[in-house]
Protein backbone atom coordinates (compact mmCIF):
# COMPACT_ATOMS: atom_id res chain seq x y z
CA UNK A 1 0.00 0.00 0.00
CA UNK A 2 2.07 3.57 -1.34
CA UNK A 3 0.82 6.65 -1.47
CA UNK A 4 2.10 10.23 -2.14
CA UNK A 5 1.22 13.53 -2.73
CA UNK A 6 1.01 13.37 -7.05
CA UNK A 7 -1.33 10.40 -6.93
CA UNK A 8 -4.62 11.11 -6.16
CA UNK A 9 -5.58 7.16 -4.02
CA UNK A 10 -8.89 6.89 -2.32
CA UNK A 11 -8.50 5.02 0.55
CA UNK A 12 -11.60 2.93 1.49
CA UNK A 13 -12.76 1.50 5.03
CA UNK A 14 -15.51 -1.62 5.32
CA UNK A 15 -16.85 -1.63 9.10
CA UNK A 16 -17.17 -5.49 9.42
CA UNK A 17 -18.62 -7.33 12.31
CA UNK A 18 -17.49 -10.96 12.96
CA UNK A 19 -20.54 -10.49 12.07
CA UNK A 20 -49.26 -29.70 6.51
CA UNK A 21 -47.94 -33.03 7.51
CA UNK A 22 -48.82 -34.69 4.22
CA UNK A 23 -49.96 -38.41 3.74
CA UNK A 24 -46.40 -39.46 4.88
CA UNK A 25 -47.88 -39.20 8.01
CA UNK A 26 -50.37 -41.90 7.98
CA UNK A 27 -48.13 -44.71 7.07
CA UNK A 28 -44.45 -44.42 8.51
CA UNK A 29 -44.69 -47.13 10.73
CA UNK A 30 -45.38 -49.85 8.25
CA UNK A 31 -42.56 -48.86 5.53
CA UNK A 32 -38.94 -50.45 5.49
CA UNK A 33 -36.27 -48.78 3.39
CA UNK A 34 -33.00 -49.58 2.84
CA UNK A 35 -31.74 -46.44 3.95
CA UNK A 36 -33.14 -43.31 5.54
CA UNK A 37 -31.25 -39.89 4.87
CA UNK A 38 -31.78 -37.44 7.49
CA UNK A 39 -31.50 -34.11 6.51
CA UNK A 40 -32.45 -32.65 2.75
CA UNK A 41 -29.22 -30.08 2.42
CA UNK A 42 -26.21 -31.01 -0.20
CA UNK A 43 -24.86 -33.59 1.61
CA UNK A 44 -28.30 -35.29 2.21
CA UNK A 45 -29.08 -35.12 -1.26
CA UNK A 46 -25.92 -36.48 -2.57
CA UNK A 47 -26.14 -39.46 -0.35
CA UNK A 48 -29.52 -40.28 -1.37
CA UNK A 49 -28.67 -39.75 -5.65
CA UNK A 50 -25.64 -41.79 -5.09
CA UNK A 51 -27.41 -44.67 -3.27
CA UNK A 52 -30.55 -44.43 -5.08
CA UNK A 53 -28.46 -44.66 -8.28
CA UNK A 54 -27.42 -48.32 -6.36
CA UNK A 55 -30.42 -49.50 -6.17
CA UNK A 56 -31.18 -48.92 -2.86
CA UNK A 57 -34.71 -47.99 -1.45
CA UNK A 58 -34.14 -44.61 0.05
CA UNK A 59 -36.30 -42.24 2.17
CA UNK A 60 -34.86 -38.36 2.74
CA UNK A 61 -36.43 -36.63 5.49
CA UNK A 62 -36.15 -33.07 5.69
CA UNK A 63 -37.19 -30.95 9.00
CA UNK A 64 -38.11 -27.74 7.52
CA UNK A 65 -40.97 -26.84 4.37
CA UNK A 66 -37.90 -26.77 1.67
CA UNK A 67 -34.70 -28.68 1.03
CA UNK A 68 -31.54 -27.18 0.29
CA UNK A 69 -30.45 -26.45 3.82
CA UNK A 70 -27.12 -24.41 3.79
CA UNK A 71 -26.17 -25.63 0.47
CA UNK A 72 -28.60 -23.65 -0.86
CA UNK A 73 -27.67 -20.59 0.43
CA UNK A 74 -24.03 -20.95 0.29
CA UNK A 75 -21.54 -18.85 -1.70
CA UNK A 76 -20.79 -21.64 -3.85
CA UNK A 77 -17.42 -22.31 -4.20
CA UNK A 78 -16.52 -25.54 -4.92
CA UNK A 79 -12.87 -26.71 -4.04
CA UNK A 80 -11.51 -29.84 -5.97
CA UNK A 81 -8.67 -30.42 -7.92
CA UNK A 82 -8.02 -31.96 -11.33
CA UNK A 83 -10.98 -30.39 -12.76
CA UNK A 84 -12.03 -29.44 -16.51
CA UNK A 85 -11.77 -26.41 -15.73
CA UNK A 86 -8.44 -26.27 -14.24
CA UNK A 87 -7.07 -28.17 -17.09
CA UNK A 88 -8.52 -25.87 -19.81
CA UNK A 89 -6.67 -22.87 -17.74
CA UNK A 90 -3.35 -24.81 -17.15
CA UNK A 91 -3.68 -24.51 -13.64
CA UNK A 92 -1.28 -27.41 -12.04
CA UNK A 93 -3.24 -29.14 -9.13
CA UNK A 94 -3.10 -32.63 -7.56
CA UNK A 95 -5.03 -34.58 -5.36
CA UNK A 96 -1.56 -34.40 -3.11
CA UNK A 97 -1.47 -30.95 -3.18
CA UNK A 98 -5.19 -30.34 -2.39
CA UNK A 99 -4.51 -32.94 0.25
CA UNK A 100 -1.35 -30.88 1.66
CA UNK A 101 -3.06 -27.19 1.70
CA UNK A 102 -5.73 -28.84 4.08
CA UNK A 103 -3.34 -30.60 6.44
CA UNK A 104 -1.66 -27.38 6.53
CA UNK A 105 -4.91 -25.42 7.58
CA UNK A 106 -5.95 -27.67 9.86
CA UNK A 107 -2.13 -27.68 11.19
CA UNK A 108 -2.42 -31.54 11.48
CA UNK A 109 -5.34 -31.96 13.94
CA UNK A 110 -7.63 -33.44 10.75
CA UNK A 111 -7.96 -36.39 9.96
CA UNK A 112 -5.80 -37.24 7.00
CA UNK A 113 -8.30 -40.17 5.56
CA UNK A 114 -11.02 -38.30 6.38
CA UNK A 115 -9.15 -35.33 4.29
CA UNK A 116 -7.98 -37.96 1.18
CA UNK A 117 -11.33 -39.61 0.90
CA UNK A 118 -13.17 -35.94 0.87
CA UNK A 119 -10.83 -34.44 -1.52
CA UNK A 120 -10.91 -37.40 -4.17
CA UNK A 121 -14.64 -37.64 -3.69
CA UNK A 122 -15.17 -33.79 -4.06
CA UNK A 123 -13.47 -33.88 -7.61
CA UNK A 124 -15.17 -37.18 -8.78
CA UNK A 125 -18.76 -35.36 -8.01
CA UNK A 126 -17.89 -32.60 -9.15
CA UNK A 127 -17.48 -34.30 -12.50
CA UNK A 128 -20.85 -35.87 -11.97
CA UNK A 129 -22.78 -32.74 -11.90
CA UNK A 130 -20.66 -31.33 -14.65
CA UNK A 131 -22.00 -34.31 -16.55
CA UNK A 132 -25.73 -33.78 -15.88
CA UNK A 133 -25.43 -30.15 -17.64
CA UNK A 134 -23.77 -27.10 -14.46
CA UNK A 135 -20.58 -26.13 -15.00
CA UNK A 136 -18.76 -24.01 -12.70
CA UNK A 137 -18.67 -19.88 -13.88
CA UNK A 138 -14.99 -18.84 -12.29
CA UNK A 139 -12.60 -20.28 -10.17
CA UNK A 140 -10.38 -18.79 -7.68
CA UNK A 141 -7.79 -19.37 -5.12
CA UNK A 142 -9.75 -19.01 -1.55
CA UNK A 143 -7.83 -18.86 1.64
CA UNK A 144 -5.48 -22.07 1.98
CA UNK A 145 -5.57 -22.50 -1.45
CA UNK A 146 -2.21 -22.85 -3.05
CA UNK A 147 -3.61 -22.67 -6.77
CA UNK A 148 -7.34 -21.61 -7.88
CA UNK A 149 -9.41 -24.46 -7.10
CA UNK A 150 -12.52 -22.78 -5.43
CA UNK A 151 -14.85 -23.56 -8.35
CA UNK A 152 -18.07 -20.69 -8.58
CA UNK A 153 -21.55 -22.80 -8.79
CA UNK A 154 -24.74 -21.33 -8.58
CA UNK A 155 -25.74 -23.53 -5.42
CA UNK A 156 -29.42 -23.99 -6.07
CA UNK A 157 -28.71 -25.09 -9.57
CA UNK A 158 -26.69 -28.18 -7.31
CA UNK A 159 -29.71 -28.39 -5.51
CA UNK A 160 -31.63 -28.90 -8.77
CA UNK A 161 -29.80 -31.21 -9.78
CA UNK A 162 -29.99 -33.62 -7.09
CA UNK A 163 -33.42 -33.30 -6.79
CA UNK A 164 -34.22 -34.12 -10.38
CA UNK A 165 -31.55 -37.14 -9.94
CA UNK A 166 -33.75 -38.43 -6.55
CA UNK A 167 -36.91 -37.78 -8.48
CA UNK A 168 -35.93 -39.70 -11.51
CA UNK A 169 -34.51 -43.04 -9.10
CA UNK A 170 -37.38 -42.96 -6.71
CA UNK A 171 -36.25 -41.23 -4.00
CA UNK A 172 -39.59 -40.36 -1.72
CA UNK A 173 -38.32 -37.31 -0.11
CA UNK A 174 -40.19 -35.58 2.64
CA UNK A 175 -40.18 -32.22 3.96
CA UNK A 176 -41.36 -30.84 7.17
CA UNK A 177 -40.41 -34.49 9.10
CA UNK A 178 -37.62 -33.40 12.07
CA UNK A 179 -36.34 -37.06 13.19
CA UNK A 180 -36.20 -36.05 17.01
CA UNK A 181 -34.56 -39.20 18.24
CA UNK A 182 -32.60 -42.43 16.97
CA UNK A 183 -33.42 -46.08 18.31
CA UNK A 184 -31.25 -49.44 18.14
CA UNK A 185 -32.86 -52.89 17.18
CA UNK A 186 -32.27 -55.90 19.53
CA UNK A 187 -28.93 -56.34 17.35
CA UNK A 188 -27.63 -52.47 18.94
CA UNK A 189 -27.51 -51.51 15.09
CA UNK A 190 -29.59 -48.14 14.96
CA UNK A 191 -31.85 -48.80 12.34
CA UNK A 192 -35.22 -46.53 13.36
CA UNK A 193 -35.66 -42.97 13.26
CA UNK A 194 -38.76 -41.63 14.80
CA UNK A 195 -40.36 -38.46 13.25
CA UNK A 196 -42.47 -35.55 15.34
CA UNK A 197 -46.02 -34.48 13.60
CA UNK A 198 -47.63 -31.96 15.47
CA UNK A 199 -48.51 -34.29 18.90
CA UNK A 200 -47.71 -37.36 17.24
CA UNK A 201 -44.72 -39.32 16.89
CA UNK A 202 -43.90 -42.10 13.93
CA UNK A 203 -41.64 -44.70 13.49
CA UNK A 204 -39.98 -45.28 10.31
CA UNK A 205 -37.27 -48.42 9.95
CA UNK A 206 -34.72 -48.62 7.42
CA UNK A 207 -32.57 -52.15 6.52
CA UNK A 208 -29.37 -50.73 6.03
CA UNK A 209 -28.74 -47.71 7.53
CA UNK A 210 -29.28 -44.08 9.05
CA UNK A 211 -27.50 -41.41 7.35
CA UNK A 212 -27.41 -38.23 9.71
CA UNK A 213 -26.77 -35.30 7.44
CA UNK A 214 -28.63 -32.30 9.49
CA UNK A 215 -25.97 -29.95 8.83
CA UNK A 216 -24.20 -27.15 11.39
CA UNK A 217 -25.15 -25.73 14.24
CA UNK A 218 -25.29 -21.83 13.48
CA UNK A 219 -28.71 -21.52 14.77
CA UNK A 220 -28.32 -23.26 18.21
CA UNK A 221 -27.03 -20.85 20.86
CA UNK A 222 -26.32 -23.12 23.55
CA UNK A 223 -24.09 -25.34 21.43
CA UNK A 224 -22.11 -22.01 19.97
CA UNK A 225 -21.97 -20.98 23.50
CA UNK A 226 -20.38 -24.79 24.82
CA UNK A 227 -18.24 -25.36 21.18
CA UNK A 228 -17.59 -22.16 20.04
CA UNK A 229 -17.19 -19.31 22.47
CA UNK A 230 -16.55 -16.39 19.84
CA UNK A 231 -18.83 -17.37 17.45
CA UNK A 232 -22.02 -17.07 19.59
CA UNK A 233 -21.11 -13.03 19.29
CA UNK A 234 -21.83 -13.22 15.16
CA UNK A 235 -24.79 -12.80 13.19
CA UNK A 236 -25.81 -16.26 12.44
CA UNK A 237 -26.06 -16.81 8.56
CA UNK A 238 -27.17 -20.11 8.31
CA UNK A 239 -30.21 -21.66 7.36
CA UNK A 240 -32.87 -22.21 9.55
CA UNK A 241 -32.52 -26.05 9.91
CA UNK A 242 -29.28 -25.52 11.39
CA UNK A 243 -29.80 -26.32 14.47
CA UNK A 244 -27.32 -29.43 15.57
CA UNK A 245 -30.06 -32.06 15.93
CA UNK A 246 -27.71 -34.47 14.14
CA UNK A 247 -24.68 -34.10 16.36
CA UNK A 248 -27.37 -34.04 19.71
CA UNK A 249 -28.87 -37.45 18.41
CA UNK A 250 -25.80 -39.25 17.84
CA UNK A 251 -24.40 -38.40 21.08
CA UNK A 252 -27.64 -39.39 22.75
CA UNK A 253 -26.51 -43.07 21.39
CA UNK A 254 -23.13 -42.29 22.91
CA UNK A 255 -21.21 -40.73 19.22
CA UNK A 256 -18.46 -38.81 20.31
CA UNK A 257 -17.40 -35.82 19.06
CA UNK A 258 -14.21 -34.21 17.51
CA UNK A 259 -12.75 -30.95 16.16
CA UNK A 260 -15.42 -29.17 17.60
CA UNK A 261 -12.79 -26.51 19.11
CA UNK A 262 -12.00 -25.46 15.42
CA UNK A 263 -15.67 -24.11 14.43
CA UNK A 264 -14.64 -20.45 13.75
CA UNK A 265 -16.52 -17.61 12.20
CA UNK A 266 -16.30 -16.30 8.70
CA UNK A 267 -14.82 -12.94 8.55
CA UNK A 268 -16.02 -10.12 5.97
CA UNK A 269 -19.56 -10.11 6.68
CA UNK A 270 -20.27 -6.31 6.73
CA UNK A 271 -22.06 -4.47 9.95
CA UNK A 272 -25.56 -5.76 9.26
CA UNK A 273 -25.41 -7.55 6.02
CA UNK A 274 -28.78 -7.44 3.73
CA UNK A 275 -27.97 -10.95 2.13
CA UNK A 276 -25.52 -13.37 2.24
CA UNK A 277 -23.29 -11.61 -0.39
CA UNK A 278 -22.98 -8.32 1.62
CA UNK A 279 -19.57 -9.93 2.17
CA UNK A 280 -16.04 -8.49 1.44
CA UNK A 281 -13.31 -10.43 0.69
CA UNK A 282 -10.77 -7.78 -0.48
CA UNK A 283 -8.30 -8.26 2.60
CA UNK A 284 -7.28 -11.05 0.49
CA UNK A 285 -6.66 -8.37 -2.37
CA UNK A 286 -4.21 -6.62 -0.29
CA UNK A 287 -6.75 -4.87 2.10
CA UNK A 288 -5.40 -4.71 5.77
CA UNK A 289 -7.67 -5.13 8.88
CA UNK A 290 -7.67 -3.06 11.33
CA UNK A 291 -9.57 -2.39 14.83
CA UNK A 292 -11.10 0.86 16.28
CA UNK A 293 -7.82 1.74 17.46
CA UNK A 294 -6.61 1.31 14.34
CA UNK A 295 -4.10 -1.26 15.19
CA UNK A 296 -3.57 -4.87 12.94
CA UNK A 297 -4.32 -7.68 15.26
CA UNK A 298 -4.06 -10.85 12.26
CA UNK A 299 -2.22 -11.88 9.21
CA UNK A 300 -4.64 -10.40 6.99
CA UNK A 301 -3.62 -13.60 4.32
CA UNK A 302 -4.82 -16.27 6.96
CA UNK A 303 -7.56 -18.16 6.60
CA UNK A 304 -11.34 -15.98 7.44
CA UNK A 305 -11.98 -18.28 9.88
CA UNK A 306 -8.83 -17.55 11.93
CA UNK A 307 -9.55 -13.99 11.23
CA UNK A 308 -12.85 -13.90 11.91
CA UNK A 309 -12.60 -15.55 15.42
CA UNK A 310 -9.53 -12.76 15.85
CA UNK A 311 -11.76 -10.19 14.68
CA UNK A 312 -14.47 -10.89 17.14
CA UNK A 313 -12.07 -10.62 20.50
CA UNK A 314 -11.54 -6.66 19.59
CA UNK A 315 -13.59 -3.48 21.12
CA UNK A 316 -17.42 -4.08 19.92
CA UNK A 317 -16.47 -7.19 17.70
CA UNK A 318 -15.59 -4.35 15.09
CA UNK A 319 -13.17 -4.41 12.58
CA UNK A 320 -11.90 -2.38 9.18
CA UNK A 321 -10.76 -3.84 6.06
CA UNK A 322 -8.79 -0.67 5.09
CA UNK A 323 -7.91 -0.70 1.55
CA UNK A 324 -6.27 1.80 -1.33
CA UNK A 325 -7.05 1.91 -5.01
CA UNK A 326 -5.28 -0.63 -6.01
CA UNK A 327 -6.48 -2.85 -3.82
CA UNK A 328 -9.90 -2.04 -4.58
CA UNK A 329 -9.60 -2.33 -7.98
CA UNK A 330 -8.08 -6.38 -8.04
CA UNK A 331 -11.10 -6.94 -5.56
CA UNK A 332 -13.17 -6.03 -8.07
CA UNK A 333 -11.43 -8.23 -10.27
CA UNK A 334 -11.10 -11.23 -8.26
CA UNK A 335 -14.82 -11.88 -6.84
CA UNK A 336 -17.19 -9.71 -9.49
CA UNK A 337 -19.56 -9.85 -5.57
CA UNK A 338 -17.57 -6.96 -4.29
CA UNK A 339 -18.99 -4.40 -7.19
CA UNK A 340 -22.12 -4.46 -4.82
CA UNK A 341 -20.56 -2.15 -2.76
CA UNK A 342 -17.01 -0.83 -4.25
CA UNK A 343 -17.90 0.00 -7.77
CA UNK A 344 -18.09 3.31 -7.32
CA UNK A 345 -14.64 4.58 -5.34
CA UNK A 346 -16.39 7.47 -3.80
CA UNK A 347 -19.05 5.64 -3.04
CA UNK A 348 -18.32 2.81 -0.64
CA UNK A 349 -21.67 0.95 0.83
CA UNK A 350 -21.36 0.16 4.13
CA UNK A 351 -18.13 2.01 4.31
CA UNK A 352 -16.40 5.38 3.61
CA UNK A 353 -13.79 6.71 1.67
CA UNK A 354 -11.79 9.72 1.61
CA UNK A 355 -8.68 11.02 0.25
CA UNK A 356 -6.16 10.39 3.06
CA UNK A 357 -5.62 8.17 5.68
CA UNK A 358 -6.60 10.67 8.44
CA UNK A 359 -9.89 11.44 7.10
CA UNK A 360 -10.80 8.14 6.13
CA UNK A 361 -9.79 7.38 10.34
CA UNK A 362 -11.79 10.28 11.36
CA UNK A 363 -14.75 9.27 8.95
CA UNK A 364 -14.98 5.72 9.96
CA UNK A 365 -13.91 6.29 13.53
CA UNK A 366 -11.02 4.88 13.81
CA UNK A 367 -8.02 5.91 16.07
CA UNK A 368 -6.62 8.53 13.29
CA UNK A 369 -2.90 8.07 14.74
CA UNK A 370 -2.80 5.04 15.01
CA UNK A 371 -4.06 4.07 11.71
CA UNK A 372 -0.91 6.49 9.99
CA UNK A 373 1.34 4.79 11.80
CA UNK A 374 -0.26 1.46 11.44
CA UNK A 375 -0.16 1.52 7.60
CA UNK A 376 3.41 3.47 7.76
CA UNK A 377 4.71 0.54 9.40
CA UNK A 378 2.85 -1.63 7.09
CA UNK A 379 4.01 -0.29 3.86
CA UNK A 380 7.72 -0.49 5.37
CA UNK A 381 7.91 -3.80 6.06
CA UNK A 382 5.67 -6.06 3.91
CA UNK A 383 7.26 -6.02 0.55
CA UNK A 384 10.24 -6.91 1.53
CA UNK A 385 8.59 -9.92 3.72
CA UNK A 386 9.38 -8.69 7.52
CA UNK A 387 5.50 -7.87 8.69
CA UNK A 388 5.36 -8.05 12.17
CA UNK A 389 2.29 -10.09 11.58
CA UNK A 390 4.18 -12.45 9.07
CA UNK A 391 1.99 -11.54 5.97
C1 LIG B 1 -23.58 -18.35 3.93
C2 LIG B 1 -22.79 -19.59 3.70
C3 LIG B 1 -21.87 -19.65 2.67
C4 LIG B 1 -21.12 -20.81 2.47
N1 LIG B 1 -20.28 -20.87 1.40
C5 LIG B 1 -19.61 -22.03 1.14
C6 LIG B 1 -18.82 -22.17 -0.03
O1 LIG B 1 -18.73 -21.26 -0.85
N2 LIG B 1 -18.15 -23.34 -0.23
C7 LIG B 1 -18.25 -24.39 0.65
O2 LIG B 1 -17.63 -25.44 0.41
N3 LIG B 1 -19.02 -24.29 1.74
C8 LIG B 1 -19.71 -23.16 2.00
N4 LIG B 1 -20.51 -23.06 3.09
C9 LIG B 1 -20.64 -24.25 3.93
C10 LIG B 1 -21.55 -25.24 3.24
O3 LIG B 1 -22.69 -24.58 2.80
C11 LIG B 1 -21.93 -26.37 4.19
O4 LIG B 1 -20.78 -26.98 4.70
C12 LIG B 1 -22.79 -27.40 3.46
O5 LIG B 1 -23.83 -26.78 2.76
C13 LIG B 1 -23.35 -28.37 4.45
O6 LIG B 1 -24.21 -29.25 3.76
P1 LIG B 1 -25.11 -30.25 4.57
O7 LIG B 1 -25.95 -30.98 3.62
O8 LIG B 1 -24.26 -30.99 5.52
O9 LIG B 1 -26.02 -29.28 5.48
P2 LIG B 1 -27.24 -28.39 5.02
O10 LIG B 1 -27.14 -27.98 3.61
O11 LIG B 1 -27.42 -27.31 6.04
O12 LIG B 1 -28.49 -29.41 5.11
C14 LIG B 1 -28.88 -29.94 6.33
C15 LIG B 1 -30.38 -30.16 6.26
O13 LIG B 1 -30.79 -30.98 7.35
C16 LIG B 1 -32.05 -30.51 7.83
N5 LIG B 1 -32.26 -30.99 9.19
C17 LIG B 1 -31.67 -30.52 10.32
N6 LIG B 1 -32.12 -31.21 11.39
C18 LIG B 1 -33.01 -32.13 10.93
C19 LIG B 1 -33.82 -33.12 11.56
N7 LIG B 1 -33.81 -33.29 12.87
N8 LIG B 1 -34.62 -33.88 10.79
C20 LIG B 1 -34.65 -33.72 9.43
N9 LIG B 1 -33.91 -32.78 8.79
C21 LIG B 1 -33.10 -31.99 9.53
C22 LIG B 1 -31.88 -29.01 7.71
O14 LIG B 1 -33.13 -28.35 7.76
C23 LIG B 1 -31.17 -28.87 6.39
O15 LIG B 1 -32.07 -28.76 5.31
C24 LIG B 1 -21.29 -21.93 3.32
C25 LIG B 1 -22.24 -21.87 4.35
C26 LIG B 1 -22.99 -20.73 4.53
C27 LIG B 1 -24.03 -20.70 5.63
Amino acid sequence: MKFGRRTLLKFASLAVVSAHPKAFASEPTSALYDVIIVGGGGAGLSAAAHLAAGGKRVLLLEKTKEIGGSTKIASGQWAASGTKLQKLLEIEDSEELFVKDMMDVGEGFNSEALVKSFVAQSSKELAWIEARGVSPTSIMANAGMSVPRAHFFNPEDLIRVYRTECDKLGVRIETENPVIRLEKNSAGVVDTVIIKKGRSEYKVRAKDGIVLATGGFGRNVRMLRKYSPTSSKATPLCAEGCTGDGIILAQSLGADLDNMSFVKPTYGFLTYPENLNAKSSSFYAGGIVVNQEGFRFVRENASYKEIGEAALQQSNGKSFIILDERARKLALRTDPREKDYMADPTDIKHGFSANNLRDLAVKSGINPENLERTVKQYNETAPNGTDSLGR
